[in-house]
């Protein structure tokens, strides 16, 4: 089932294949209202699917954020809506955690070539382009250099959290990021929850922190799951949001923009909220 809005996108500004005016027009073509940008751990972005917006006013385009924080024990994204992206505090937060990842993606490299794959840097820099560095990026490089046959063996021999040639990224907690979305005006919402663990005392926390939702129409998440979520987001009164998590680099899990059950209702309780934060720079 196709919804009118779709929460949660990447660019060439992080991992995706699309620029932000092309997912704009993509958006517009597959006959969304409502279009969130929400590359990780980067903003840079916004400005020109702001602009590429202007002419489809029938389009509303919410300038957002996916950020990758961590636990001992997993990983958990944080998504942010209408935040001032220009906030100084916020920019600098994201600016030393892309030279981080900078750091971090050498030092993977690093450990596959003692594996015995040579991974040229300048080229895992050149596919991430514009976007913070990341592994889907050494992932591409090494599949061009015939290391690996698919991205898929890249992660599950290489790069995966357990993998040889891992390296943990800085970390910053999911309330650390939840709370610097929230000091940055802004709307958070707890990303892809399906399998997190201790999800309970996690949302007590980020309630605490200024969460505002959770995704419970993710990507391909089912009837069963969604009604889990469901349940979850009511019992903390918290909006049950969601987005494809569309690429535009197609592979297994890839759906179209707007590919998920989302209805309009939560997404129309976000804007409002929106509207309530900042009189000045809502949408209309
Ligand atoms: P990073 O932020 O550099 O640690 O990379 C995380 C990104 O890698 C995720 O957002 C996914 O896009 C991608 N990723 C993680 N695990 C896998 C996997 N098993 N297969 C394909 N992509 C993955
Ligand atoms: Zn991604
Ligand atoms: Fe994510
Ligand atoms: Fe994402």
């Amino acid at each position: 089932m196709a919804s009118r809005a779709d929460l949660h996108t990447h660019s060439t500004y992080s991992d995706g294949n699309l620029s932000p005016t092309e997912l704009i027009e993509q958006a517009v073509s597959r006959g969304l209202d409502v279009l969130a940008l929400t590359d990780h751990d980067c903003t840079d972005g916004i400005a020109e699917a702001l602009e590429a917006a202007q002419k489809h006013p029938r389009l509303l385009f919410i300038p957002g954020v996916e950020l990758s924080t961590d636990l001992p024990q997993e990983e958990v994204h944080v998504l942010g809506y209408f935040l001032e992206w220009q906030n100084p505090r916020f920019q600098g937060r994201l600016t030393h955690l892309r030279r981080s990842r900078m750091e971090r993606g050498q030092k993977m490299l690093t450990k596959l070539k003692h594996l015995g794959f040579d991974v040229p840097w300048q080229r895992v820099k050149e596919i991430a382009g514009d976007g913070a560095v990341g592994r889907p990026h050494i992932a591409l490089a090494m599949l061009e250099a015939g290391h690996i046959s698919s991205l898929e063996e890249a992660f599950n021999r290489y790069l995966s959290r357990n993998g040889p040639a891992y390296v943990a990224r800085e970390k910053i907690t999911p309330a650390e990021a939840v709370q610097l979305i929230t000091d940055a005006s802004g709307l958070a919402v707890l990303a892809h929850p399906r399998d997190l663990q201790n999800m309970e005392s996690l949302l007590a926390e980020l309630k605490a922190a200024g969460l505002i939702g959770i995704e419970v129409y993710y990507q391909d998440y089912d009837q069963q799951a969604i009604e889990r979520l469901l349940a979850i987001a009511r019992q903390h009164d918290l909006l049950p949001l969601g987005g494809s998590d569309f690429h535009g680099i197609g592979g297994a899990h890839e759906r179209d923009l707007g590919d998920i059950p989302l209805p309009f209702e939560p997404v129309e309780q976000l804007i409002a909220l929106a509207r309530q934060r900042q009189p000045q720079q809502a949408p209309p």
